[in-house]
């Protein structure tokens, strides 16, 4: 329901934020967050009525859009019957979702272990790899977001883990294919993928393959650019696990649950992982979840021998039933095949169109409802519009697209030099229409700084 317009409220709802609220990743005196009235499938309204399309998906969680009618009554019937219940016990919303879960995901990650969200599901997976192998190290790709609780900050290879990365022992980052700026300047997607497993092989011989328990990449690097990896790549690291004994873990918190055009991004490149995490698309992060999907061969590790580890609120019933409800309007309304279709059919070739007439896209990458520009000075030479990390007037160029893209009606998913596409999955072709033609205007600002 679109709310009523209210500056007032707004500006008191903004006035108490500012002063209470202490937000993630921001210099808290130099933010300026949008006062929020509502919101409604692909679109929110500020306080003075305004509406914007939602290009963000929230933090890219919201799949099915705000305030599925199917899910919030879900949670109303759960909140009526049972709003919470303790994890030791066996209760319908949580077997249900963990039965609805194990069904979805590939090969045989059958048990599932329900976390809040993402970090602490990649926390989990690596605490779950090292018991499983005995092995100390775990090995990650610098292009990577993992979560910010400390041990998947130490993992993420993105800069924002500079100022607390605390140096853990154990963990060794690596070179994942990224052919638009390849650290191996290679030529080809195929020399790029070759070069990468190379590169991935030397350091595991160098490292000491009985001392890696784990491998973690995200089957498509989100955060840190949205970046398909090359056919072949992640059968290649599949390999290696294999050969070395090392657990291979994928994380799916951003690229699962039908952000890709499948209901996994794993099942794009036909790997299977020995644990797999998820969370945000799950249950469209309408109440906290995330978790580990768990294969039998180390499940079965924690059959006899007890797993060291739980949350208080691990399957909270609540979060459950809304991930239940989620995966039936996934299933029902056909949400997964929409990002795959409209993804190839609308945004991608969309997206190309705005690249041929706007010098300032320097690349276009995705699939589904999964997309990146690159955005660039220069295509010739690939130089960023914006420096890596820039903030205050550096990041002018980038603070302009994202003003012009809210201006025409459009909240942009801005990430360093690039704006991120990211629709709900269940968006409608009018509505990535609507949003592309505010990009193109966007775009039009961006090119100023080429
Ligand atoms: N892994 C990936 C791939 C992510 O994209 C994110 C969040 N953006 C996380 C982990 C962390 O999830 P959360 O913020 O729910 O802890």
């Amino acid at each position: 329901m679109t709310p009523q317009p209210n500056p007032e409220v707004g500006a008191a709802v903004k006035a108490a934020d500012r002063a209470h609220v202490f937000h993630s990743w921001s210099a808290q005196e130099l933010l300026d967050p949008l006062a929020v009235a509502g919101a409604e499938g692909s679109y929110f309204w500020d306080y003075d009525g305004r509406r914007y399309l939602d290009f963000t998906s929230g933090l890219v969680y919201t799949n099915i859009g705000y305030q599925h009618p199917k899910v919030v009554a879900a949670i109303q019937e759960q909140a009526a019957r049972m709003t919470t219940f303790a994890p030791a016990f066996a209760v319908e919303a949580r077997s249900e979702a963990a039965r609805l879960i194990a069904e979805r995901t590939p090969g045989d990650l059958d048990k599932i272990f329900f976390t809040n969200g993402g970090a602490d599901a990649v926390e989990h997976a690596l605490r779950m790899a090292r018991l499983h192998t005995g092995r100390p190290k775990v090995l990650s790709a610098y292009r990577s977001y993992h979560g910010g609780t400390q041990q998947a900050v130490n993992v993420t290879g993105d800069p924002r883990r500079w100022a607390s990365d605390s140096g853990t022992a154990g963990v060794v980052r690596f070179w994942a294919p990224f052919l638009y700026r390849s650290r191996f300047y290679a030529g080809t997607e195929e020399q790029e993928c070759a070069r990468a497993l190379e590169h991935l092989e030397t350091t595991i011989s160098f490292e000491g393959p009985s001392t890696i328990a784990a491998i973690v990449l995200e089957t498509v690097p989100g955060t840190a650019g949205i970046m398909p990896p090359p056919a072949g790549y992640l059968a290649g690291v599949r390999e290696f696990c294999d050969k070395y004994g090392i657990v291979f873990v994928l994380d799916e918190v951003m690229a699962g649950f039908g952000r890709t055009g499948r209901w996994f991004a794993a099942d794009l490149y036909d790997v299977v992982p020995d644990l797999m995490t998820f969370a945000k698309g799950v249950n469209s992060g309408y109440v906290p979840l995330g978790g580990v999907a768990i294969s039998g061969e180390i499940a079965d590790t924690f059959g006899k021998r007890p797993y060291p580890g739980g949350l208080t609120y691990s399957g909270h019933p609540l979060a459950c039933a809304a991930a239940v409800a989620t995966i039936g309007v996934m299933a029902q309304e056909g949400v997964v095949e929409n990002a795959a279709a409209l993804g190839a059919s609308v945004v991608g070739p969309g997206l190309r169109e705005l690249a041929q007439r706007h010098p300032s896209v320097g690349e276009v990458r995705g699939t589904g409802m999964f997309w990146a520009l690159e955005l660039v000075r220069s295509r010739e030479t690939r130089e960023p519009l914006v420096p890596y990390n820039a903030a205050g007037e550096a990041n002018a160029p980038m603070a302009a697209f994202a003003a012009a893209a809210k201006e025409a009606g459009v909240w942009p998913f801005v990430n360093m030099n690039r704006t991120h596409v990211v629709p709900p999955c269940n968006a409608s072709e009018a509505e990535l229409e609507e949003g592309l033609a505010a990009l193109d205007a966007a775009l039009s600002v961006a090119d100023r700084y080429v």
